[in-house]
């Protein structure tokens, strides 16, 4: 008779430095409705139950996203978040924002942790030499599993040049079949888990071209999977962000054959019992900023969010009070995800910081009528560009002060159909100030007389809370989609 065995997989994805319990927002009939979620002694919590359910044979995964995203991880360069992250459980992660403090201290942040950052795709401009680990292996049970991690492949070519200085990313499509073949020859694996920040449907082009994976934790895209997706033979998961979610797969395998498996998404719910070691590493490594950020700074009557493709009231807020201190006609940001959700009440000053924990400095610029249809395209395509692997961008570019009819299936640089700026077609030849924040929000390359401003986008927002008694941030039809 054969005998089975089982395994147990948690998956952590895009937690965005989100140290404690945060609104969350969830579709309800027509309707957002928001609750708390999330907080790394929830998580634990759920992790050591799952552990007493299946005998410790659980193998607890991060794909990144994790070092970045509040104030107090900003401030310490994630360094706030290690005692807290070694005291999970995890046995891998790989990366993406991660690489915002610039490769060295992330070196540094990832020889501080207790488990391994993997990433199969990333090397070094000169040497050609992998910066981390491609893979290890972890013995669970009885069973080998080996562990590849892909980081984000997006760092070189979209974000700011500082994240990968002396860096080059790959996409890891033509490393992965080595190392696959490695770890079941050399290694003798039972099981592959790739931990992937590519993005879920970067994942499952790459696994329809890619044999031998048989799990894929998948990472960036934000996406919460009620149920895994299936490609091949490959089961992938993804599990919302902010540690709002845990992914949960049960596995029987007899010999390495998966022969059954049972998935559950868990809401990190406020119900949960915090574990009370960590909620006193949670609470260190928050005090020194408690104070500053719990401060009441304003009010909003809308609430703020921003998990949606096209336009959402966060960044309308924030676009809104980046026009209000300049005298710009147009504003742009980028299209990030990350993010809690902001509901109707007092406004703090933490969550200002989660909206924009970076607080880069305002920037103006002119830009003509032609490079703004041209900016939005380029953009457009690497949102939804029909082959996977081109989707760089997160979000839409979010902006204010325009309306744009998209056609969001057509091919690259035909998706503006009309773009208007008040009731006037935005005219090719003509000059628009607008007002942006980041890189991302506006590129280098385009526009004429840029400027940085002293004034940061928290100042701005301060400044705009001053003045009005509460903030509207109602959607304005920014990009349609027709
Ligand atoms: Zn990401």
């Amino acid at each position: 008779m054969t005998t089975s065995t089982s395994l147990t997989i948690i998956q952590m994805n895009d937690s965005h430095a989100y140290f404690d319990q945060h609104q969350e927002m969830f579709w309800k009939g027509d309707q957002a409705v928001y609750r708390p979620a999330g907080g790394y002694a929830r998580i634990v919590t759920l992790v050591k139950q799952i552990r007493a359910e299946s005998q410790g044979r659980v193998l607890f995964c991060d794909c990144g996203d994790t070092l970045h995203g509040t104030y107090p991880a900003l401030k310490t360069q994630g360094q706030a978040l290690i005692p807290v992250l070694n005291s999970l459980g995890l046995d891998a992660m790989t990366a993406h924002w991660e690489f915002a403090y610039g490769p060295e201290i992330f070196r540094q942040r990832a020889a501080e942790l207790g488990y391994p950052v993997l990433a199969i795709n990333v090397f070094d401009q000169v040497t050609k030499e992998r910066v981390f680990p491609a893979y290890s292996v972890k013995e669970i049970g009885g069973l080998r599993i080996g562990l590849v991690g892909i980081a984000s492949n997006i760092v070189d070519k979209t974000m700011p040049a500082s994240f990968s200085e002396g860096l080059e990313f790959r996409l890891g499509r033509e490393e992965l079949p080595l190392v696959i073949d490695n770890l079941r020859s050399q290694e003798k694996v039972d099981l592959i888990v790739l931990i992937s920040h590519l993005g879920f449907p970067q994942d499952m082009k790459l696994l329809s071209e890619v044999n031998g994976i048989d799990i894929c934790l998948s990472g960036h895209t934000h996406n919460r999977l009620y149920k895994p997706a299936l490609q091949g033979k490959t089961l992938v998961i993804q599990s919302g962000c902010d540690g709002s979610f845990l992914g949960r797969l049960d596995l029987e395998l007899v010999g390495n054959q998966i022969v059954d498996y049972r998935h559950q998404l868990i809401e990190v719910e406020a119900k949960i019992e915090p574990d009370p070691g960590v909620d006193d590493l949670v609470s260190q490594a928050l005090a020194p900023y408690q104070e500053e950020l719990s401060a009441i700074v304003g009010k909003t009557a809308t609430a703020l969010n921003r998990a949606a493709m096209l336009e959402t009231t966060m960044d309308n807020f924030m676009l809104q009070a980046l026009l209000d201190g300049t005298d710009a006609q147009l504003a742009f940001s980028n299209g990030w995800r990350f993010g809690a959700p902001i509901i109707p009440g007092d406004v703090t000053l933490n969550d200002l910081y989660n909206i924009i924990p970076m607080n880069p400095p305002i920037a103006t610029v002119d830009l003509t009528g032609e490079e703004i249809v041209t900016m939005l395209e380029e953009n457009l395509e690497r949102t939804f560009a029909s082959d996977p692997y081109n989707q760089m961008g997160g979000y839409v570019k979010r902006g204010l002060g325009f309306n744009a009819y998209i056609k969001i299936e057509n091919p690259a640089g035909q998706r503006v159909q009309q773009i208007f700026s008040g009731n006037q077609p935005m005219l090719p030849g003509h000059h628009y100030s607008t007002v942006f924040v980041t890189e991302q929000g506006v590129a280098l390359k385009y526009g004429q007389q840029r400027e940085l401003h002293p004034e940061r986008a928290i100042d701005a927002m301060l400044a705009y809370l001053k003045k009005h008694r509460s903030i509207q941030a109602e959607l304005k039809g920014t990009f349609v989609a027709v």
